[in-house]
């Protein structure tokens, strides 16, 4: 592993505490990589967490599909549904035949225990 230079952009030995080439301090320049790796491995372990598609049962006007969508990608469910009813139209039907099909393929979310 090797540390560049902030200032002239040196490659520096990992632990070095000032540039070899400049004598600019790195203790500025490791922090901001520290920081840049620790957020690297926060994404990756978010991302490791299985995040699955479900339709929704408590949330849903016609399959759940919409609500389901929302919440997997994040999305208000009323701008779910205005981009299904777009897509609708623009595409002529063919985008129903999609929705129709991922409800059939999506299974309702896993009941949730009331207790
Ligand atoms: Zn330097």
């Amino acid at each position: 592993m090797s540390l560049y230079c902030p200032s002239c952009g040196a490659v520096n030995e990992e632990f070095a505490e000032f540039c070899a080439s400049c004598g600019e301090s790195l203790a500025k320049a490791r922090d901001r990589k520290v920081k840049h790796e620790k957020a690297k491995q926060e994404k990756t372990s978010e991302g490791t967490e299985e995040k699955k598609l479900y339709r929704s049962r408590t949330d849903k006007m016609v399959t759940g599909l919409s609500a389901g969508l929302a919440k997997y990608l994040d999305l208000d469910i009323d701008l779910v549904r205005i981009l299904w009813l777009i897509a609708f139209v623009v595409s002529g039907g063919i985008v129903l035949v999609v929705y129709l099909i991922m409800a059939m393929a999506i299974p309702l979310e896993p009941e949730v225990e009331t207790t």
